[in-house]
């Protein structure tokens, strides 16, 4: 942390605060320059104590220098981390392809369009048991049925299951079935489900919260690394803008931002960062050549009677041609899909 002092700043207020920093543990290194004097002040600066040095006589402003999160961040480790369930890995030369219904609708749906995502080279399956909808007559998810439709499908497959949980009473059930546990945008910041995940153990896809910026992202990230589990993926899947023409704003940069401030692996998804079906192909091929880990895809077989999110949900034969198209692209940076 530096603290900077203003130019005008006494030789009384430095030394305070110079007391002020060795009281909490710091070790002060002072550095007079010719216009003002900055305290460097070394030590463990993530509690907070900007907070308190702040308010200090004479002081103009403290800088933190290490990331608040400290398990997320790429200071932590020069090694990224690879995630992996079943035949799913996350984080590593392949791209990862998670696919499926935006909601499990019957056991039929489920394993007939799982078997066909594989033939295609899907590597995980997705499909939402407890769904978080906006209004609360809109379809809410099969819930423990559901999750047996996912189970089932998996036998068959042997494909991972990626599946949302919602409440953190939820998540012994949710962890019973799936391999991955999803945490939607509208609960990044539910601190309790956060470690709830953490403590089952099981990997996680934690999304970012539509009006999340990244420091808080990864924030949510610590809190289920800092219950012991290293198993972190992070999903960008678009933002709040004023933007109308998408239903989300899905922002690109912050791909290879969070792979530079952190080591977790990140996937994107285009579904829901769109909202519409014909901007998924060429977003999941702009994801990857970004640098993305891998893509989580809404596919329907019959997109225009699913029972939640038809408007970007694309076709099976729309997602084998998104997989070819995207392969090349993984070739050109180096991956594979
Ligand atoms: C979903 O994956 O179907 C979902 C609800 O996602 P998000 O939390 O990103 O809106
Ligand atoms: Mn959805």
């Amino acid at each position: 942390m530096i603290v900077v002092m203003k130019p005008d700043a006494t030789a009384e207020q430095v030394d305070h605060m110079v007391a002020h920093i060795q009281s909490l543990g710091m070790s002060p290194q002072v550095l007079v320059g010719t216009q003002r004097t900055v305290i460097a002040a070394i030590g463990d600066e993530r509690q907070g104590l900007a907070e308190v040095l702040e308010p200090g006589e004479g002081v103009d402003k403290v800088l933190p220098i290490l990331a608040p999160y400290k398990r997320a961040s790429s200071e932590l480790t020069t090694e990224r981390t690879v995630v992996k369930a079943l035949g799913l890995s996350i984080g590593g030369v392949k791209i990862a392809a998670i696919a499926g219904p935006c909601s499990v609708e019957s056991e039929a749906q489920i394993v007939g369009l799982a078997k066909t995502l594989k033939a295609m080279g899907a590597t995980g399956l997705r499909g939402g048991a407890f769904k978080p909808r906006t209004s609360p007559y809109s379809f809410q998810g099969h819930k423990e049925d559901g999750l047996k439709m996912l189970a089932t499908a998996r036998e068959e497959t042997g494909l991972a299951i990626v599946t949302e949980v919602m409440a953190p009473e939820h998540v012994p059930m949710v962890a019973k079935y799936a391999d991955v546990l999803q945490i939607g945008a509208r609960n990044m910041q539910n601190y309790q489900l956060l470690q709830a995940v953490g403590d089952s153990g099981k990997p996680a896809l934690l999304k970012r919260g539509m009006s999340a910026t990244i420091d808080e992202f990864l924030l949510a990230a610590e809190y289920i690394l800092d219950r012991n589990n290293p198993n972190v993926i992070l999903c960008e899947r678009g933002i709040r803008t004023y933007e109308e023409h998408t239903r989300f704003t899905l922002p690109l940069a912050t791909v290879p931002y969070l792979q530079d401030k952190s080591h977790l692996p990140v996937v994107v998804d285009p579904s829901h960062g769109t909202g519409k079906a014909k901007l998924v192909a060429p977003m999941s091929k702009a994801a990857i050549a970004a640098g993305a880990d891998g893509l989580i895809i809404e596919v329907h077989d019959d997109p225009e009677h699913a029972m939640s999110d038809g408007s970007q949900t694309i076709t099976p034969a729309a997602f084998a041609g998104l997989m070819a198209a995207c392969k090349r692209v993984a070739e050109a940076v180096d991956r594979t899909m």
